[in-house]
């Protein structure tokens, strides 16, 4: 993650405030412009930004008001509770991550092609089976060939079963097909893969309106690249107001992937990360730490 770099240019913004004689208002705006930028560059949603920014000033100049407090201080903790509260979703995430056993959680995936939802489900599902779940795949992805072998072969590797079809050409059908089977077989833990869809392509967004209606999921997870950038928003807004999106997982969080997307998933669907991605192998997956997250972000 390159998140450093923008902790270093926000660490030499408010070094600016410190080294300046006088903390006056074109100060304090100079400053802010280079932390917006700082933060526009790691892709944080440019409306995001600008609320920051607002906030953030209304802070510091009631500062002033105050018995000679530090303002950089006062600045740098403004900043750091303002991201820290953009990635608040209001959203209690161990309500999400702590499933219940012995009842079929149904957990459907969704996101943009090539997010890493296949890859994030199977890392999905050993997750829970290590914690003694009985987790079972199901592929209703139809559109893009090959991703049925794929979830095929990555849940043999992990022992997980598997269900799809490389006749069904109906997503709907599939998943409903698969989660009844499992449901049968008293698994705890149903994973429904979908085909990755963009936006603009209507047609494909009602089918996952479909799928959800047929398999009435517990939970909607919403699997967004890393470094997707400034699209993010707009992308994950799509999906939320398709689906009852309910949490979101972070993918290739290991590569160039500039942290400000994390921000733009989390409000634009009000609902928490929970766990990123961190590599193409199963085990590189980890429950996602808001704090520890602003902390590499600020610097
Ligand atoms: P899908 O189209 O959303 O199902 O995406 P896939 O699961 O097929 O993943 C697309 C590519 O991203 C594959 O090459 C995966 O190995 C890779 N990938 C998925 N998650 C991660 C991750 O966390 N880190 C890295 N570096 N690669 C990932």
């Amino acid at each position: 993650m390159v998140l450093n770099e923008m902790g270093q240019k926000i660490s030499q913004a408010l070094a600016f405030i410190n080294n300046a004689e006088t903390l006056d208002e074109k100060v304090l705006d100079a400053c802010l412009k280079e932390i917006c930028t700082a933060l526009l560059q790691a892709d944080v949603n440019a409306k995001l930004v600008f609320g920051l920014r607002t906030n953030v000033k209304i802070r510091a100049n009631n500062a002033d008001k105050g018995a000679g407090l530090n303002k950089r201080k006062i600045v740098e903790k403004a900043v750091a509770d303002e991201v820290t509260s953009i990635l608040d979703s209001g959203v209690d995430e161990k309500k999400l991550t702590d499933l219940k056993k012995g009842q079929p959680n149904v957990i459907m995936f969704v996101g943009l092609q090539g997010a890493g939802k296949t890859t994030t489900c199977t890392k999905y599902g050993a997750y829970y089976k290590k914690k003694g779940f009985k987790p079972a795949l199901v592929c209703a992805d139809t559109f893009r060939a090959g991703a049925f072998d794929q979830l095929k072969q990555n849940a043999t590797k992990m022992g997980i079963p598997f269900f799809g079809s490389y006749s069904e050409t109906d997503p709907a059908v599939i998943a409903q097909q698969g989660v009844e089977k499992f449901r049968a077989a008293k698994h705890d833990l149903i994973i429904v893969d979908t085909s990755g869809r963009h936006k603009q392509e209507e047609a494909l967004f009602e089918e996952m309106r479909q799928v959800a209606t047929n398999v009435q999921p517990s939970l909607v997870i919403f699997v967004m690249d890393g470094s997707i950038g400034q699209a993010a928003f707009d992308q994950a807004k799509a999906f939320k107001d398709a689906v009852e999106v309910g949490a979101v997982i972070m993918t290739k969080m290991d590569g160039h992937a500039k942290g400000g997307g994390a921000l733009s998933a989390v409000a634009a669907t009000k609902s928490p990360i929970i766990f990123i991605g961190t590599g193409e192998h199963m085990d590189e997956f980890e429950r996602f730490e808001a704090k520890a997250f602003v902390g590499r972000l600020l610097g």
